[in-house]
């Protein structure tokens, strides 16, 4: 069965140029970087290098780059990092589940904690951020690009009513890094966060920027690794990998590649909107090139999801899946939409590997599988007399 994989915001697949940077590293350089042998010398090397390679793509300074385990610990390094109890902490109701539960955590041990809201596009307000700060605001963590939407929130405008307030700003880029060009400097942000996996590197390892001057109360306490701000021996073959990602990124930026990405998706979406009853979750407002959410009401996206799953197109929904019961994804619910239109939401996101004919195939397939859900749906028949 031909097999099309529209879902590079869950993962990315390791591109071969990724695995063969990576692949020594399992094998002949196997040093512990920190050993003053050869040996260590080096993997020493190539963890710098690729710390350079990642400060490029972030336009930093390598010193600046703490390696992770991922976006996750990057996140909850940035935010466990910075805020103590008595802090009051502004962030919003969008955020990955790595920023929003560490904060849940926060508010449950001493800290203060607000949520600003989005708008019906997705969008946070930089002046509702504004109005936030009080005086004991350490730290705001806004996302750069939401993983469900795609949507790009106002992260250079936060940038400048953080540092006119001389409070920390963090950024998730997970979902923007290697898709719309990130720096730091013009964001004026002090952290940020990326993570391998979601720009065609390995899965289990991320970056923190830190800006120098940055005091981070570290999570982990052991060795003096990554100048004290993370300590434990590092996952050399990932780091590389994640290196070689960046460089990837820096170059596929610079030829292009996200036109190419954003044509496509753009088809994809013009089309996927000529079905009844459809439409798009975050119109006009700026988006990656990569991502479409779009609602087809009537149905059940997870329905949809296994529907194409047995005829090989990878998809997915917003929704977490707890106990049991599908929740309506907090984002789409964040922006307003009542539960059905939430649930009947579908991610399609693109990654480098992609093609025209992927989405020749997703098109040949959704309309017809969208139809007959339909048919068999109580909800839609019901409306359908009134349609
Ligand atoms: C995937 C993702 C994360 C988590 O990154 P991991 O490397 O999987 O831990 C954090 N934030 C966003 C926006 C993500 O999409």
């Amino acid at each position: 069965m031909q097999r099309v994989y529209l879902d590079n915001n869950a993962t990315t697949p390791v591109l071969p140029e990724v695995l063969e940077a990576m692949r020594p590293y399992f094998g002949e350089h196997f040093g512990n970087a920190s050993s003053i042998h050869h040996h260590g010398q080096e993997t020493r090397a190539a963890v710098e290098r690729a710390r350079e390679s990642v400060a490029a793509l972030l336009v930093c300074r390598a010193s600046e780059v703490v390696f992770t385990s991922g976006g996750t610990e990057a996140d909850n390094l940035a935010i466990f990092g910075l805020a103590r109890p008595g802090d009051h902490v502004i962030t919003s109701t969008i955020e990955h589940h790595a920023v929003l539960n560490t904060c849940k955590h926060l508010a449950a041990t001493g800290c203060e904690v607000t949520y600003v809201p989005v708008d019906g596009r997705g969008l946070v307000d930089a002046v509702d951020v504004k109005r936030a700060i009080r005086p004991n605001t350490k730290l705001i963590t806004i996302m750069f690009a939401n993983n469900e939407t795609g949507v790009v929130q106002p992260v250079t405008e936060i940038g400048k009513i953080a540092a006119e307030a001389d409070i920390y700003f963090h950024s998730d880029a997970v979902q923007a890094a290697g898709k719309i060009a990130i720096d730091v400097i013009r964001i004026g942000c002090d952290l940020l966060t990326i993570s391998g996996h979601k720009l065609h590197g390995p899965q289990g390892v991320g970056a923190l920027f830190a800006r120098k001057g940055t005091q981070l109360e570290p999570m982990l306490y052991g060795g003096s690794h990554e100048r004290s701000r993370r300590a434990g021996t590092e996952n050399v073959p990932g780091i590389v990998g994640l290196g070689k990602a960046a460089e990837l990124a820096v170059a596929g930026l610079e030829h292009g590649d996200d036109r190419k990405i954003a044509a496509m998706r753009d088809t994809l979406e013009r089309e996927l909107l000529e079905i009844e009853a459809t439409g798009l979750n975050g119109e006009s407002a700026p988006r990656v090139p990569n991502t479409t959410n779009i609602y087809f009401d009537g149905i059940e996206g997870e329905a949809l999801v296994i529907a194409l799953d047995l005829k090989g197109l990878a998809v997915s929904t917003g929704a977490a899946c707890s106990s049991g019961a599908i929740e309506p994804s907090h984002v789409l619910t964040a922006m307003g939409l009542p539960s059905d239109r939430a649930k009947a939401s579908i991610r399609f996101s693109l990654g480098k590997q992609n093609t025209t004919d992927d989405v020749d195939y997703a098109l040949a397939l959704i309309p017809e599988t969208v139809a007959r859900l339909r048919e068999l749906s109580p909800v839609w028949s019901k409306t359908a007399v009134s349609r």
